[in-house]
């Protein structure tokens, strides 16, 4: 077992913990190497009778992980994969939507955040990044 340091974080970690236990960063899955995190902007001023957004991705057709806004979703991608995100409510308001490639021997995390200055922040943008911004 190793002490390594947290990608997120910074702090001291065992290589084998599954999460950070002081951020929570996925930390098994950082050191391997098919898969990839990305983070789902919490998106505020769009919550719709109290409802957080839910947010699915898909390839092609098949939907390959479902949360809300605001989580890290984890995915395994074996070759460099075009995906799409979608935000949304029980309501189907306020839905926003982005795409784009998702290449592990690049880049392991990705984030997907609103347009500034865009209305209600529906417009979204998905890029790799070396570190998540907080909300
Ligand atoms: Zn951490």
């Amino acid at each position: 077992m190793a002490i390594i340091q947290c990608p997120e974080c910074g702090k001291e970690v065992s290589s084998m913990a599954k999460n950070c236990p002081n951020c929570g960063f996925p930390i098994k899955v950082a050191a391997t190497s098919n898969i990839v995190t990305i983070r789902m902007a919490m998106i505020k001023g769009t919550v719709v009778f109290g409802a957080k957004q839910k947010v699915d991705i898909t390839v092609g057709s098949k939907i390959v992980w479902q949360g809300h806004s605001g989580e890290i979703a984890e995915l395994t991608i074996d070759k460099p994969t075009e995906i799409q995100v979608k935000y949304y409510t029980n309501a189907a308001y306020f839905g926003g939507r982005c795409s784009g490639m998702v290449d592990p021997k690049k880049y392991k995390k990705y984030s997907v955040t609103p347009h500034q200055g865009a209305l209600f922040k529906t417009n979204l943008t998905f890029q790799p990044v070396d570190v998540f911004d907080s909300d």
